[in-house]
């Protein structure tokens, strides 16, 4: 069950497609975020101009390319969509966004991933809506200017840590994803059910969305397998006992935690006794980059109450001792 889009089957990625939402009334959670959007939008509309350019940061799956089509829709225009790795040389980029009708939006997903070159290329675009283009090759090589049609660049990134200032300067709207409760991850389970026509108790939803890791992809993943569960070893329904059943065939943590959360929290307490301890110590000790730990695996980790940050340094909680089964040492001695 890895939450990235690029690990998912063809199969899985159409019942992805069939389970987003296409408006903002369909969209659940990210308050703040979307009501700033949505004037946004509406200002844009308003004014009859393309929307500015968005980046939209945070952990995968919490719905970037939901939004960014989402937005699309809302302002009645086309999008293509892409991503950093993709786009090689500057030829590829400029290809797209001439491509482009008058306020369309260009996709970027990993934007934090562009090459250095197309990066540079993509500035001129985004500010003046222009870019140069090389006519012919070899001693008839010339440059030319040619002016795009207005666009709305969104671009997302998971590791907004790593993108440049001058990229990062050139969006005018700058919007932060945050994990969902497991009460908002129940509505958007419940509303999953219905659209995959599988009958389901709200307790049932709420235990699969307590599971998810505050992840909607996540959610609708663990759905769909439980959906399995439920048609082969029950009555086809889900309700809590088939969904508690099914979570733990599938070795689904019993408070959504993932294999690299749980690397963190055990390192922090076998190796150093539960904290306080630098970032840096704790991503040499497990084998990740220092940035997606404190972007990733953190905030979902401060936000269940397992890891606290201090000026000294990360510590873990008395929950994650619980969670793992160790003894806290505030109360050394007694068992949970
Ligand atoms: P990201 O681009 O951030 O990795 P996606 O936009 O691809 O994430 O979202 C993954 C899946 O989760 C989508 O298929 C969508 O169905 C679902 N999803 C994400 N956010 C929401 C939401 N707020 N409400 C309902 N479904 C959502």
């Amino acid at each position: 069950l890895d939450p990235s889009a690029e690990n998912l089957s063809p199969v899985e990625r159409d019942i992805e497609k069939v389970l987003r939402p296409q408006a903002f009334e369909d969209f659940t959670g990210q308050e703040k975020v979307m009501e700033n959007l949505k004037i946004f939008v509406k200002a844009a509309k308003l004014r009859g101009e393309p929307l500015d350019h968005v980046l939209l940061h945070g952990p995968p799956g919490l719905g970037k390319t939901t939004l960014s089509l989402i937005i699309a829709n809302e302002m009645n225009v086309g999008i293509k969509v892409t991503s950093g790795p993709v786009l090689d040389k500057p030829g590829d980029l400029a290809g797209l966004l001439t491509g482009l009708d008058e306020g369309d939006i260009l996709f970027i997903d990993e934007i934090h991933r562009l090459s250095p070159l197309v990066e540079e290329y993509l500035y001129s675009a985004m500010e003046d809506f222009k870019i140069d283009i090389m006519l012919e090759s070899g001693p008839n090589a010339r440059s030319v200017q040619i002016s795009l049609n207005p666009f709305t660049l969104v671009g997302a990134t998971t590791r907004s840590g790593l993108l440049t200032a001058p990229l990062r300067a050139r969006f005018g709207i700058n919007s932060r994803l945050a994990y969902y409760d497991a009460k908002l991850l129940t509505t958007i389970v419940l509303r999953s059910s219905e659209i995959l026509k599988t009958p389901i108790t709200d307790e049932g939803a709420y235990e699969i969305a307590r599971r998810s890791r505050g992840t909607p992809r996540i959610a609708n993943a663990l759905l769909r397998r439980t959906r399995d569960f439920a048609q082969i070893k029950g009555t086809g329904q889900i309700d809590t006992e088939i969904a508690r059943y099914a979570l733990n065939a599938l070795n689904v943590d019993e408070h959504g935690l993932d294999e690299m959360d749980n690397k963190i929290l055990t390192t922090i307490i076998d190796k150093f006794k539960g904290g306080p301890v630098g970032l840096k110590t704790i991503a040499t000790a497990v084998g990740d980059d220092e940035g997606t730990i404190e972007e990733v695996y953190e905030p979902f980790l401060i936000q269940e109450g397992f890891l606290m940050r201090t000026s000294r340094g990360r510590e873990a909680t008395e929950a994650a001792y619980k969670h793992l089964k160790r003894n806290f040492p505030g109360q050394s001695g007694r068992l949970f």
